[in-house]
């Protein structure tokens, strides 16, 4: 895809969450565009890099890290939003500014270990199943709070609010009420603030639903497709 190209798609991006806050009365800045890059060339990051696009995602460890190697631009913000591992943690931990699919206590504590001593604090959500298909990663909304609270001591580790995606359907009425089901989530662990806490981000809606995610209070919408085209694998 050429840069032209995906200079106006952010720009068309940028549009729809800006509409979705007017309707709502929200301010647009109050909503971040994180570029999904996985399976696209480095080259297409840079080209999104150069219409001042900064924060990018990734879904596998071993193609964020290369990509991290790869682009020593230090103003870019690395968010992870795939499948944990937990062998695969200690790589995460080296550059990774954002992990958005934390929801065992093994993921949190391995994260912490492999930071101790780096210097560096990683900013986590907590994913939440909220479209309760089995298959699907994340905690049980009930399972929030303690996950929270677990976190609370860590050192390297702060907490800054939660994850989900909703099922993938034509149902708007279905994908609102997920949504929904997150921001109540979030609203209800509100009092949890303070230490390595400080819960301020709900990280929903992609490609298909940002506008009801937006309308129902997303704060990080997670864009592949209309950014970057179909994936080619
Ligand atoms: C791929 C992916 C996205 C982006 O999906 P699109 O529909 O292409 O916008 C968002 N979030 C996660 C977790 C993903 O894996």
């Amino acid at each position: 895809m050429n840069s032209n190209t995906i200079c106006s798609n952010i720009e068309t991006i940028r549009e729809r969450i800006a509409e979705a806050c007017t309707r709502t009365g929200r301010d647009p800045e109050s909503v971040e565009l994180i570029a999904i890059s996985k399976t696209r060339p480095v080259e297409e990051i840079l080209q999104a890099r150069e219409c001042n696009q900064l924060h990018f995602g990734e879904n596998r460890i071993p193609e964020l890290q290369e990509k991290m190697e790869q682009i020593p631009d230090e103003e870019i913000v690395w968010h992870f939003v795939g499948a944990m591992q937990t062998n695969k943690i200690r790589q995460l931990a080296g550059r990774v500014d954002w992990i958005h699919s934390i929801w065992k206590r093994k993921y949190l504590d391995e994260l912490e270990k492999r930071l101790e001593g780096s210097g560096r604090k990683v900013n986590v959500l907590i994913q939440v199943n909220i479209s309760n298909e089995p298959q699907k990663h994340g905690c049980r909304p009930e399972e929030v709070r303690e996950l929270v609270e677990h976190a609370l001591p860590m050192k390297n580790i702060r907490v800054r609010g939660l994850m989900g995606m909703a099922t993938f359907t034509e149902d708007e009425g279905k994908i609102r009420e997920e949504f929904r089901l997150l921001r109540e989530t979030f609203d209800k662990i509100s009092d949890l603030n303070g230490g390595a806490v400080k819960l301020e981000h709900l990280s929903m809606g992609m490609t298909n639903d940002l506008e009801i995610a937006v309308e129902e209070g997303s704060t990080m919408v997670r864009v592949g497709t209309a950014l970057f085209g179909e994936r080619r694998y």
